[in-house]
């Protein structure tokens, strides 16, 4: 047997292969696993070139699969200014520490996550609290439908006192009718128009800032929930692929397409699972309702601070049939954002439709969330065979906002991961980064726990067990993507990529998981990601 180059023994490896097999260690050729077992059979093999790694009992984790984030903005975030803060002095600080970063007064400084409900001030920041910033500011509040910039930006944009408002959008003003620096919906786009484009250098920056991030977070393999949904151009398939083939791109991905380009990608004869080993075509993705915080997600009974709202369907069940029939039919995978129980009615409506039409084994068509379900939904789903992608980390961060909107009734059914797991319907893990943090340990910790931020159970009986959650982060999520071949659990023959946590981590309780550290993260073979060593006094 020819020599591995990495082995790490006296470990718990917990392989997530269909028997549950743990073994004590691991050895690894060429980026791939070549056995799995305990340290006396892997020993034989070892030479002086193998890096042998004694794990001193830590955990090894297949590496952790997000099935559903958006890698675009979630490196611009990371690249840009934090302003989801508890002041306005905290904001205004943030931007002056990124402005002595910028090389000269005209590299604009871009923030994001402004929520007034946490400022101490109950208010947005304003063009007067940033007048003293030399450089252009603009930052988006945390909903993307308003922004707050400077007089500089202002000025570049060419708006003053004078400029009317947008169809569509609103320039704030103050009482004397000057501009407050607060723009609304259409009114954002004078100003956007001016801020440094999405290149395609810029994008390989955004995803190699997510990355690491996500390496840190036990990230090995990530999907995109849709190339084109950031900068409204294939750029971002462009980007991904140049990197898969210079070697750039450190984690795995999968690229969904937005629908809006399904037509280019058809004539162009692209399919799911198209790529190579890095980066592969994922799925053709679409939208068909909103968000519950929002109330925009379609639901059956209307949400319960409102008259009659019960959301939005982005297209009505006509288009929205025709859109799926159309993908399937090309031979795509689909995945279909739906939150909403009426959403996800039409979308099931159509996913039979398709599959009555142009029968097909082994579809994988996804609902992306699927945060409302009821007993015909599952019974649908698990006829269909469709695959469910949660966020469960959301019942945490939103939960106790869904608990004042939605019924108690209807809240039985929300990101029910237990009824669909018990029904037989594959559920994959993911994040939706950067909506909520990227970290698995939060989406597991949350399934466990079904806690919220406020320390209410929500539905605690759709709790689920550890071994359950890292299933829907590991081999779940390769099925997801038709990639179990190749990733998802520790198996001879699959891609080394590694996740390892502290010994005893399966027996850990959600808020041991919450609070656990990556210890390593490894990717191919190659160690991505190392905790640094504490430093003891000695
Ligand atoms: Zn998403």
């Amino acid at each position: 047997m020819i020599a591995p180059d990495l082995c790490l023994y006296n470990g718990k490896i917990v392989s997530m292969d269909k028997y549950g097999t743990i073994k004590e260690a691991v050895a690894i050729k060429d980026g791939k696993i070549v056995q799995v077992g305990s340290f006396s059979e892997i020993k034989n093999a070892i030479s002086d070139e193998t890096t042998v790694i004694d794990l001193n009992g830590k955990t090894v984790l297949p590496g952790f699969i997000d099935a559903h984030q958006h890698i675009f903005q979630t490196g611009y975030n990371l690249m840009n200014v934090n302003c989801g803060k508890s002041s306005i002095r905290e904001i205004v600080t943030a931007i002056e520490e990124a402005a002595k970063e910028k090389e000269n007064e005209n590299e604009w400084i871009i923030g994001w996550g402004l929520n007034e409900a946490n400022i101490a001030e109950k208010r947005l920041p304003n063009a007067d609290d940033l007048s003293h910033i030399p450089n252009p500011v603009y930052i988006t509040r945390f909903c993307l439908h308003t922004a707050v910039v400077n007089d500089k930006a202002l000025s570049i944009a060419g708006i003053g006192d004078e400029t009317p408002d947008p169809e569509g959008g609103e320039i704030l003003r103050n009482s004397d009718g000057s501009v407050k620096g607060i723009l609304r919906e259409t009114a954002m786009d004078l100003v956007k128009e001016y801020l440094p484009p999405y290149s395609i250098d810029s994008l390989k920056e955004a995803v190699k800032f997510a990355s690491d991030h996500y390496m840190k977070n036990g990230i090995t393999h990530v999907h995109e929930a849709g190339l084109g949904f950031l900068t409204g151009t294939m750029n971002e398939l462009r980007a991904l692929v140049e990197m898969s083939l210079d070697g750039t791109l450190g984690i795995r991905m999968n690229g969904m397409i937005l629908e809006s380009y399904f037509e280019e990608a058809k004539q162009m004869g692209l399919l799911t699972g198209f790529g190579n080993d890095l980066f592969k075509i994922g799925a053709i993705k679409m939208f068909a309702d909103g968000t519950l915080s929002g109330q925009t997600a379609a639901v059956n009974q209307r949400y319960t601070n409102s008259e009659n709202n019960t959301g939005i369907l982005i297209y009505s069940p006509e288009e929205l049939s025709e859109k799926i029939v159309a993908s399937h039919k090309a031979g795509f995978q689909v995945a279909v954002h739906g939150i909403g129980d009426r959403a996800i009615e039409h979308i099931l409506s159509a996913y039979e439709q398709a599959l009555e039409l142009f029968p097909r084994e082994d579809h994988r068509h996804r609902i992306e969330h699927c945060g409302i379900i009821n007993q015909e939904i599952l019974d649908r789903l698990k006829k269909s065979d469709i695959i469910t992608v949660p966020h469960p980390g959301i019942v945490h961060f939103a939960g106790d906002t869904y608990k004042s909107v939605l019924n108690e009734n209807v809240i039985k059914g929300l990101y029910a991961v237990k009824t669909l797991l018990d029904a037989g319907v594959l559920v994959a893990g993911s994040s939706d980064s950067p909506v909520i943090p990227c970290s698995p340990l939060i989406g597991m910790y949350t399934a466990m726990s079904r806690e919220s931020i406020q320390g209410d159970k929500i539905v605690p009986q759709e709790s689920i067990p550890l071994y359950d959650a890292v299933k829907m982060y590991t081999i779940n999520a390769a099925k997801a993507a038709f990639t179990e071949s190749e990733v998802g659990s520790i198996e001879v023959g699959k891609f080394a990529d590694l996740t390892i946590l502290p010994s005893g981590f399966m027996q850990y309780s959600a808020e041991e998981v919450k609070d656990a550290e990556i210890e390593m993260t490894v990717i191919n073979g190659q160690v991505v990601y190392q905790k640094e060593l504490k430093m003891h006094n000695v």
